[in-house]
């Protein structure tokens, strides 16, 4: 139908409802059958995971009007070359900060508690022979919070009912939270004895969490990352793991996903999660209604509903 924008879907990952939501508004193309003949009438990408929409990708759509990214992190999305060439970036903000939050408490209770080894241990008769080993608490201890933005407000409000002290860093103090804020993240992790990472990845924050952050989070520290694999520097995280100077680790994201180094296996202090954030039906279905949404209030005229801040358009 040529009447129909055409749509590049950069992988088979979209929900089952968005693909046929997009599929009766536009020709849908996915990313291995875009051609010299097709790239041409292509106004529109829709976008997730690990496929890097790039200025060399952009560059090859010379009528693409718009990005719609599956997910409120667009790191795999040069949104500033997008910005350049005058393509509109949106993401998925707002529709997963509860599901997020509630994962993160999830992880940060699963590593303090150790959840998961108490269930190996039962499952492994263990019990039979002895009780379980007594283990740390998150009684006595601040939470110190790398990012205060959407999500990181819904993980505050749960540590507030958990009667937990939070305090973070960001390069901006929030005006509207009441945590006591820190520009200096090293000064920070020394005050904390948990550290939860939930900043944007992408060049600006990479390997933010390193070795010195780590050896000031100290022997006692828990780190807990749902953020992007790329804010943690793994090699020093696994270093300091194996090597007990810092406590335990609670990790959603990795620097290489799928891959997880063979290293964290070994360790009966980390808890590993295959990057599930937001991975249940009733958010997932909600990012997809939002990707479906912005992009057909674009080519309504409407303009884009959610669009991320690199993009240049008037927001009110
Ligand atoms: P927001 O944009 O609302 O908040 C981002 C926060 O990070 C702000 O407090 C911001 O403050 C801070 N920040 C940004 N850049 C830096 C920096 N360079 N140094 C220090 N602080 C910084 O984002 P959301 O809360 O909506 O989402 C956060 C991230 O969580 C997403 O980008 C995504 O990568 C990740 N995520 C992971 C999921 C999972 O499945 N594990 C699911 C959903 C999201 P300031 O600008 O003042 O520095």
């Amino acid at each position: 139908d040529a009447a129909r924008p055409a749509l590049v879907l950069t992988g088979p990952v979209m929900e089952n409802v968005v693909e046929r939501q997009l599929a009766a508004r536009f020709n849908l193309i996915p990313l291995d059958q875009l051609d010299a003949a097709r790239a041409p009438a292509v106004r529109a990408i829709a976008t997730k995971g690990k496929v890097k929409v790039d200025d060399a990708l952009l560059a090859r759509l010379p009528k693409v009007e718009i990005v719609a990214n599956f997910g409120v992190g667009y790191d795999t999305v040069d949104a500033a070359a997008a910005a350049a060439r005058g393509v509109v970036v949106t993401n998925t903000p707002d529709v997963l900060n509860e599901e997020v939050a509630d994962l993160t408490l999830g992880l940060l209770l699963a590593t303090v508690r150790e959840i998961p080894q108490a269930d190996r241990f039962v499952r492994a008769g263990g019990w039979a022979r002895s009780a379980f080993p007594l283990g740390p608490t998150l009684r006595g201890r601040t939470v110190g919070l790398i990012g205060m933005g959407r999500i990181g407000q819904a993980i505050a409000k749960r540590l507030d009912a958990f009667s937990v002290p939070v305090v973070y860093h960001s390069r901006r103090a929030q005006p509207s939270v009441p945590y006591r804020h820190y520009g200096d993240l090293l000064a920070m992790a020394r005050d904390v004895d948990v550290i939860v990472v939930i900043v944007p990845g992408g060049p600006a924050t990479r390997h933010m969490v390193d070795a010195a952050v780590l050896e000031a989070l100290g022997p006692d520290g828990i780190l807990i990352n749902v953020a992007r694999g790329t804010v943690v520097d793994e090699a020093a995280l696994l270093k300091a793991l194996q090597d007990r100077t810092i406590l335990s680790a609670g990790l959603d994201v990795f620097q290489n996903e799928p891959h997880v180094p063979e290293g964290f296996f070994a360790l009966d202090n980390v808890v590993l999660l295959p990057h599930v954030g937001s991975a249940t039906h009733h958010t997932r279905g909600a990012m997809g209604q939002l990707v479906v949404d912005n992009l057909i209030s674009w080519f309504d005229g409407k303009g884009p509903i959610t669009p991320v801040a690199e993009t240049p358009w008037p927001r009110g």
